[in-house]
């Protein structure tokens, strides 16, 4: 552990929003945001509402502590439910009972809230055999910093893809070997990270978990660039570069969802980042690298809170769509039924994948309760089409409505008069309206709404190679299938020649 960290005596279990932002301020992860070092990410306008929000839901927790916290089985302390190695199905309900308490908050919009890494944590130190085995000190480091990480409530980002310069190759064959994050020595101590990530989102928490990549394919000429370890987000050498943010400092009544809602995403620079033996659970070898999501059950952990999310993404979605149409009196016609009708199907389809990823689930080799793979892998791959179908519904039902919205300060300016009456709907009045729309306009049309469509399509891979795994990982299903349709074209065929050969 670096020094900054603090030790696990002083560990408080699960955080309060207070806690959350002390610690950003003490220990500021290293940001920059149009060119200039970030001091204090709790009160910089480009991150402070999504912060806030961050604060609000560790709070939250405590609210719902029922529902969202556990007894620490090491320090009898209450910690959060997301860190949890369920046993049982029934606990295993009850960690996607307690995540849904904050994404019901976030209404799904911040994907990246903490129980995201937690999931992926709580799945490397369960698979901690699985990491230790070749070399137990990699083992011992996961479950330690699962605990660590536990107790101390911590919040993570984390990084995977190398930098999108020349997808062709691989890292070792980019213009520079050093462009992707790759090893550039080792000595007794550590090692240390020279190069590039390409995207962390939620770079404004304590630390990063730097994923084995998932697309190493040489195992001598992709191994500088297999590791996986956790760092502090103020490690000397590391940096965040920020995107502009998608909060545009406005009020809420302006931008309901950028000014709560911002997760920030960033790319992340190893200027020769020194990384100490015991914060590495990964090193060197390519086949474990890409083995270690699915074999550890990180993978499944993850996708599992992931379907959470989108359960609580789409809630919010066919709830939008139902008050725009009652408010413009548009359930008077027909295909507006059948447009609600899609965004309740997709509600209920991630309703069904979840319900059977907890029914069908498992213990797995671990003795941990994995949710079933199936439901999740098919549901993993459908929302990324479903999600920017379900904007583009919003835009087709509030059309001019999306546009002709003034702002707070036109609700409140000479022209009060004009806007109480040209901007009322059938069942709303203007001040009701005109909130309602600004939510729409950032669900589905701002530099916030347009964002969260690329992140649905992206954010757990490239659907078009997700898809090929899918068909090689239930190939042994698929032809299962193909062996039944082929039952049928035999019976026929054998027919055919069999009626020749009589009438011959
Ligand atoms: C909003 C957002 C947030 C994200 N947050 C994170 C995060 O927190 N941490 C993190 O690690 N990552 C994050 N990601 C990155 C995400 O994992 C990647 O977007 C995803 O893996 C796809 O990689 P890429 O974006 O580099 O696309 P690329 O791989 O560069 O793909 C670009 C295009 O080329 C095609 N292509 C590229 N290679 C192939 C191939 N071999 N075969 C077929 N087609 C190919 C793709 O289909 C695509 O059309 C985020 C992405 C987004 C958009």
């Amino acid at each position: 552990m670096t020094a900054t960290r603090p030790q696990p005596t002083t560990a408080p279990g699960a955080r309060r929003g207070e806690q959350f932002l002390a610690r950003l301020r003490e220990s500021p992860p290293n940001l920059w945001y149009r060119g200039e070092q970030v001091k204090d990410v709790t009160t910089h306008p480009a991150l402070r509402g999504g912060v806030g929000t961050l604060a609000r839901l560790y709070d939250l927790q405590w609210e719902r502590a029922d529902e969202t916290l556990y007894t620490s089985p090491t320090s009898g302390r209450k910690v959060a439910k997301s860190f949890m190695m369920p046993r049982t199905q029934a606990e295993l309900r009850g960690v996607s009972a307690a995540m849904k308490v904050w994404h019901d908050y976030t209404r799904g919009l911040m994907g990246r809230v903490p129980d995201y890494i937690n999931r992926a944590i709580t799945g490397y130190a369960a698979g901690a055999a699985f990491l230790g085995d070749g070399d137990p000190r990699f083992g011992e480091n996961a479950k330690r910093y699962y605990e660590y990480m536990r107790e101390n409530d911590l919040c993570l980002t984390h990084t995977l893809v190398p930098p999108q310069a020349n997808r062709a190759v691989n890292s070792a064959r980019q213009a520079d070997p050093y462009l992707s994050a790759r090893i550039k020595e080792e000595t007794d101590a550590g090692i240390v990270i020279r190069g590039c990530r390409m995207l962390a989102t939620l770079p404004m928490s304590d630390e990063l978990m730097v994923f084995p990549s998932t697309v190493l394919k040489s195992p001598e000429e992709d191994a500088p660039y297999a590791f996986g370890f956790c760092i502090a987000n103020n490690t000397p050498g590391l940096r965040f570069i920020c995107r502009e943010s998608v909060d545009y400092g406005r009020t809420h009544f302006d931008h309901p969802l950028g000014s709560r809602f911002e997760e920030m995403d960033a790319v992340v620079v190893f200027d020769d980042v020194f990384v100490p033996w015991e914060s590495v659970f990964l090193y060197r070898d390519v086949i474990k690298c890409n083995q270690a999501y699915a074999r550890t059950g990180a993978l499944a952990h993850m996708t599992h809170q992931v379907v959470v999310k989108n359960i609580a993404k789409s809630e919010f979605i066919l709830g939008l769509a139902s008050l725009l149409v009652n408010s413009i009196g548009a359930e008077v016609f027909q295909h507006i039924h059948e447009k609600l009708a899609e965004l309740w199907v997709n509600l209920e389809t991630m309703k069904a994948f979840l319900r059977a990823a907890e029914a069908d689930a498992a213990l797995d080799e671990w003795g941990v309760m994995r949710p079933a793979w199936n439901p999740l892998d098919a549901a993993r791959n459908l929302f990324p089409r479903l999600y920017p179908r379900m904007v583009e519904i919003i835009q087709q039902i509030g059309a001019s409505g999306l546009v002709a919205m003034p702002t707070q300060q036109d609700v409140t300016g000479p022209l009060v008069e004009d806007i109480k009456k040209y901007y009322q709907a059938a069942r709303a009045d203007a001040f009701d309206r005109i909130p309602l729309f600004r939510l729409a306009w950032d669900t589905a049309m701002s530099a916030f709404g347009s964002r969260q469509v690329l992140y649905e399509r992206f954010f757990f891979g490239d659907p078009v190679r997700m898809a090929g795994a899918l068909v090689s990982g239930h190939n042994d299903q698929i032809k299962e299938y193909a062996a039944r349709v082929m039952d049928l074209v035999k019976e026929g065929r054998d027919e055919a020649f069999a009626d020749a050969a009589k009438s011959s």
